[in-house]
Parts: C-alpha cells; sequence; structure tokens
C-alpha cells in the first residue's frame, strides 16, 4: 500500500513518518474554528473525519466525528472502525480518489498537527496497571528486597496489577505540579510532609479496550484481540519517596495518582499486527487461563529522552516493548477470570518497560540504581531523578520492511511543588 504520489507531493509527506500509510491512528483535535473533532494522521498532518465525511465516504452519521471523546467511535465496533480505517487508506492510495479531485475538501481535511492542539482521545473510566516486565521487576526486586529472590512467588503466575486512578490521566503536553506527601526518610523517627525529593518517570505503553463486557463475563486470550482497541505511550509518574513509605500492604497510592501522562494518537492493534514478535519464554508453565496461541509479544521501539529547562534533549534510555513478560492478551484474561466487567475506554497500563541491558531500564530508579549512578547529561549537570522544570519525552515507533508504524510523542515538564 502506498501513498498516492500526487498527494504525497502536495502534502509533502518524508518515508520516515511515524504516521504512514500504514498506521492511520485515531485521535481528537482541537484548533481556533474547532472545538473537538475526531481526526487520523498521515504525515505532518492531521485528517478531520468529520470534515472528510462531509463527502459521505464512510456511510456514517458524521455526528459521531464531533464528540470531546474516540468513546462513541470506538464504540461503533471494530466492523467499522477498521472499515473506516481501510477506507482513509483507499482514499490516500487511490488516484481517483475525493480527496485529489475536490479541491475545497481538500483543504478542509488536511491541517497542520504543529497547528492543531491534540486532546485526550479517551475518556477513561478505569484505569488498571501492570507489573509486566521482568527484567524490571527483578530490578526493583534485587533494590529493595534480595537479588537472589527479587521475583515474588506470585509473578511468572499471574500478571501483577493494581487499580490505579483514571481522574489524573492526562493527554501530553500537559505539565504538572511536583506532587507533596508524607515520607519517611530512613534516618528519621517519625514521617515528614513535603515535596516528593524522588520524583520519577515509568516507561510504559497502554492498551485501549474497544468493547465492553458484563459483570460475570470473561475474556480469553484467544478472542482478547477483539477487545484491544488500540495502544498509547504511557508515562506513569511515580514518586518514589512517598510509595517507599505508604505502600505497605495494598500497594501504591498517591504515589502514583497525581500524574499519569499519554501519547494523543491510538494506534489500532490492526497497525501493530505486522510487528508482532515472539517474547520471553514462560517458564514455569502458566495455568490454562493463561495460555495462548501464536506469536503475541510486539516490536515496538521506546525512547525516553530529558530535557532540562533552556537545555537539549538528552536520550536516557532506549527499550522496546518486546521485552514484557506478560502479553495483553494475558493481562486481560486474567483481568476478567474473576468476572470483572471492563467498558470501552479503560486503559491498561504495562508497567516500566525495561529491557535487560542497564540502557534499557525504563525508569530513572533503576537508571541511576536508586540514585547511585547518577546520569550525566550534556549540559555538565547529573540526575539521580527527575528536576523541576525537566522535560520528559517518551517516542515510539515500529519498523520492519521499511514499514514504519509510530506512536509520536509522550511529553510533559514537572513544575515545581506548589
Ligand atoms: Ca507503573
Amino acid at each position: 500500500m502506498n501513498l498516492n504520489p500526487t498527494l504525497k507531493t502536495k502534502l509533502n509527506i518524508s518515508d520516515d513518518s511515524d504516521f504512514s500509510i500504514h498506521n492511520i491512528p485515531f485521535g481528537i483535535y482541537s484548533d481556533s474554528n474547532v472545538k473537538h473533532h475526531v481526526c487520523s494522521a498521515i504525515g505532518e498532518y492531521i485528517i478531520d473525519l468529520f470534515e472528510l465525511e462531509s463527502a459521505d465516504v464512510f456511510d456514517l452519521n458524521r455526528e459521531v466525528f464531533t464528540k470531546e471523546f474516540l468513546n462513541e467511535f470506538i464504540e461503533l465496533g471494530k466492523p467499522i472502525t477498521n472499515k473506516v480505517r481501510a477506507k482513509i487508506q483507499e482514499l490516500l492510495s487511490a488516484d481517483n480518489s475525493v480527496l485529489i479531485k475536490d479541491e475545497k475538501l481538500f483543504h478542509s481535511v488536511f491541517k497542520k498537527q504543529n497547528a492543531v492542539k491534540m486532546l485526550m482521545p479517551v475518556k477513561v473510566g478505569d484505569y488498571t496497571d501492570f507489573y509486566s516486565s521482568i527484567d524490571h521487576a527483578t530490578n526493583i526486586g534485587t533494590m529493595i528486597r534480595d537479588p537472589k529472590n527479587a521475583l515474588m512467588p506470585n509473578w511468572k503466575h499471574l500478571p501483577v496489577g493494581y487499580h490505579g486512578r483514571a481522574s489524573s490521566i492526562t493527554v501530553s503536553g500537559t505539565n504538572f505540579h511536583r506532587p507533596k506527601g508524607q515520607q519517611k526518610p530512613a534516618d528519621v523517627e517519625l514521617p515528614v510532609y513535603g515535596p516528593s525529593k524522588l520524583l520519577d518517570i515509568e516507561l510504559e505503553t497502554a492498551f485501549i479496550i474497544g468493547k465492553s463486557t458484563q459483570m460475570g463475563e470473561s475474556i480469553t486470550t484467544e478472542n482478547a484481540d477483539d477487545y484491544i482497541f488500540g495502544m498509547v505511550l504511557f508515562n506513569d509518574w511515580s514518586a518514589r519517596d512517598i510509595q517507599t513509605w505508604e505502600y505497605i500492604p495494598l500497594g501504591p497510592f498517591l504515589a502514583k495518582n497525581f500524574a499519569s501522562t499519554v501519547s494523543p494518537w491510538v494506534v489500532t492493534l490492526e497497525a501493530l499486527e505486522p510487528f508482532r514478535t515472539e517474547g520471553y519464554v514462560q517458564e514455569p508453565k502458566v495455568l490454562p487461563y493463561l495460555e495462548y496461541k501464536g506469536i503475541k509479544n510486539l516490536d515496538i521501539k521506546l525512547d525516553v529522552f530529558l530535557k532540562p529547562q533552556n537545555g537539549q534533549d538528552n536520550k536516557i534510555c532506549s527499550s522496546n516493548y518486546k521485552y514484557m513478560y506478560w502479553t495483553m492478551e494475558q493481562q486481560l484474561a486474567h483481568h476478567t477470570v474473576n468476572g470483572c466487567n471492563v467498558n470501552v475506554g479503560d486503559m491498561m497500563a504495562s508497567g516500566t518497560i525495561s529491557g535487560p541491558d542497564p540502557s534499557e531500564f525504563g525508569s530513572m530508579m533503576e537508571l541511576t540504581w536508586r540514585g547511585t549512578k547518577p546520569i550525566k547529561l550534556n549540559d555538565g549537570t547529573e540526575r539521580k531523578f527527575v528536576n523541576d522544570f525537566d522535560t520528559i519525552t517518551i517516542k515510539g515507533y515500529c519498523l520492519k520492511d521499511n514499514i514504519r508504524v509510530g506512536f509520536g510523542e509522550c511529553v510533559a515538564t514537572l513544575l515545581p511543588a506548589k
């Protein structure tokens, strides 16, 4: 599938864009004329699907493209959303397409991405965070417990997770203040209150539920893909000092619920299919409800950059989604095995994605080994954790046989405590 040469020239689209014709993600944008429209992307452009549907190309009520979030579009179901995606690809590749013939339509449909504001793509009802990277779990277990027994006894038998907070998930470009809270430094007897001193990032992805279930229903690993609409990049900001003091016995609470940042484009599972790859071998054998057939991991290259105020980007980590031990299909099967229902727009994050090499660690906690090995930046300064006014950017893309499907960026700047 190739972009029509006339369109390619007219729009000046480069071959190495995250938003190739193979991608066609979905998002929500606004600008001075548009409050919120559903859009897709090609190269440096957004494709306004409300405007495009004025030509009646999808045979849909175009009201669905005026909504604040993608939820109602997603609820139409994969048979329709996949058809919309395929139709966009067809219109972009055909040489007799309305997009080429109709000059007025062309100008109303395409807008430069840097001239619009991307909004939160979905209304997140419930958010779950897993802990499914074996290298990450081993690193954390080694640091805070015992290197010989880094993984808890349950870890290889079930995808460990917890229920997070949906209200503070914000779209890329939304800055936030350093959280305050209780901490108990090792050398003092009583807890203290104040701004977190150990503010960390977590390199993650998240998948978005595309089909709801009823209470009592379970999703199997075999049909899980029907329920996964697509994926976004996810930075699960974490206050390590608050976490260390509060997490026993029920797990993370205020250390995690103050902010998480997502990328604005939802890349569909269908766009990611060509990049399936083998994951880690699961040993010991998992219980039957967690067994799955086929190749279910994904080769998604993930990079993290830290930019000090008025400084340059420093790449601090290069990881890959393929290092996940548990697949999304297993996570969803486990999540619903007890009859827990899921809803369209629910977000399920991977957990920090670390690889085996120290350059592939997905959090500052691991990269600096709890602050004992600071990262040297190109301006000569060092970081143990994130400083005020540092900007963190996550980028992610798949590349195979010259086909590129990417997520764009997930960016936020940490502001000082209020
Ligand atoms: Ca996390």
